[in-house]
């Protein structure tokens, strides 16, 4: 079967020791007494409903930022859920509580934020995440800009607008990454309070340069936070290139730091995860409690979260995967990283070395895009939709993500191509699961055909194009 089932024992033995935690209070009657056969009836219809989804679980799902939970994550999740902490309070779920502080503090950790001197919890996602560190970062610096590169993930502007912070877009360079030159020109026209740097952008996975970002605070006086909702996590693989290893080693440098354990960090959706190099920012949430609260031992993460309630079963997932899987170079969750980063590789490799496929961009973690190759760069979009059809009835999954011309005009790839419009749709592979590797073989096998299946069609201008090349 291709869900995992075998340990849904684990989980009733979970269950059943969880429940003599409470055995000192008298049974109750089910507080829903619907007959089991009712249950399993509309369990079955939903069922029935999910299984209009995509296989994310499977390696031949090979297009959006999707990956599966860890199955310890899955377990844990489901075992708090017979509890339903709520994370808002220690009234609301104490043991949960504990469990996320030790689980961020193993995430500051290996950002190399001090374990006890930071100031950090959980959110329902990334998005949340940024904009508690930019209204962190405007309540410190009023009035003053906040930038990222157009390449950042879209939400900064959104969020920006919704917290009234003026916002630039800072141009992004032929691989996507922060253009050092705009950025200076930018800061050198004063008023920037903030640069978004984002190591891992949703759309390439390209990696800002951090080490000469945080150089320019010596002249210019910014705050510097680093969106890594997607790419954190890859601060453990030891297979980066030196330009993305030498932005990770300077994680430890910046001001505020957001990942999304539930992208790379085999979580279920609704965890995301902001930290402050400086607890002192506490404060800024606080309206009527003393300072020193946040110096105190006994942090209340409700004081320091914009959200009120939030899922206490997504710290107890988290904790029970890092317990499992500590957040280690050379670890099993590292060498998990690893082999994805491997995989996006050897399948840049295949694309490079293939007529049929231009590849702009040398991944810098696990995303992989990659243009059809045709005459035109409307003729090459089209094709990369009919080729995204055309794979999906094989079986393998892929996603459609629409560049600019920029991207391509300035590597030699894409010299050959009549740009008759600004952007080119490519096709997009997020590389993110350890199997992707594994399974490389069968995925490139079945792109091939789908490829060739597409261009076989397209009739007499495709073909004759083919046999020039
Ligand atoms: C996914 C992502 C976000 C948004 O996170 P959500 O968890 O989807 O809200 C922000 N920034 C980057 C770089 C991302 O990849």
């Amino acid at each position: 079967m291709i869900l995992d089932t075998e340990t849904l024992g684990i989980l009733s033995r979970a269950i059943e020791k969880l429940a003599e935690g409470f055995e000192q209070l008298p049974a109750l009657a089910p507080a829903h007494p619907s007959a089991a056969a009712d249950l399993e009836r509309v369990l079955l219809e939903v069922a029935g409903r999910m299984q209009d989804n995509y296989p994310y679980m499977h390696p031949y799902y090979a297009g959006q930022m999707l990956k599966p939970p860890h199955p310890v994550a899955r377990l844990a999740y489901s075992l708090a859920l017979f509890i339903n902490p709520n994370n808002h309070a220690l009234d609301g779920g104490i043991a949960s509580s504990a469990m996320e502080k030790e689980a961020v503090a193993e995430i500051a950790a290996m950002f190399g934020f001090p374990a006890d001197h930071h100031l950090g919890h959980l959110t329902s996602g990334g998005t949340m995440a940024n904009l508690e560190a930019l209204w962190v970062a405007s309540r410190l610096q009023p009035g003053k800009l906040i930038v990222a590169s157009s390449q950042a993930h879209y939400t900064h502007s959104r969020i920006t607008s919704v917290l009234g912070i003026p916002y630039a877009a800072v141009d992004a360079d032929a691989l996507g990454r922060m253009d050092l030159a705009h950025l200076r020109l930018l800061l050198q026209q004063g008023n920037v309070g903030t640069v978004v740097v984002t190591l891992g952008t949703t759309s390439t996975g390209s990696v800002d340069p951090l080490p000469e970002i945080l150089a320019l605070r010596e002249d210019y006086n910014f705050r510097v936070h680093v969106d890594s909702a997607y790419g954190g996590y890859f601060k453990l693989v030891d297979n980066l290139d030196d330009h993305a290893a030498r932005a990770y080693a300077m994680t430890s440098q910046v001001d505020s730091i957001v990942v999304d354990p539930h992208k790379h960090g085999l979580q279920p959706y609704g965890c995301g995860c902001v930290i402050f190099k400086d607890p002192a920012c506490g404060a800024l949430y606080k309206h009527d409690s003393p300072y020193t609260y946040f110096s105190s031992s006994q942090l209340h993460l409700g004081e320091i979260s914009l959200e009120c309630s939030r899922a206490g079963a997504s710290a107890v997932a988290l904790w029970a995967t890092q317990r499992l899987l500590p957040l280690v170079p050379g670890g099993e969750f590292a060498r998990g990283l690893s082999e994805a980063r491997q995989a996006g590789m050897e399948f840049y490799e295949k694309l490079r070395a293939d007529g049929r496929f231009i590849a702009p961009l040398r991944p810098e973690l696990d995303i992989v895009v990659y243009a059809v190759r045709a005459e035109t760069a409307s003729r090459a979009s089209a094709l990369a939709r009919e080729v995204f059809e055309e794979a999906a009835a094989q079986n393998l999954h892929l996603a459609l993500a629409t560049l600019p011309a920029a991207l391509f005009r300035q590597v030699a790839v894409g010299a050959d191509l009549d740009w008759d419009q600004e952007n080119i749709t490519c096709l997009r592979s997020c590389l993110m699961k350890p199997e992707h590797h594994t399974y490389m073989n069968e995925i490139w096998e079945i792109l091939g055909c789908a490829t060739d299946n597409c261009l076989g069609r397209s009739g007499a201008s495709g073909s004759t194009f083919l046999r020039a090349l």
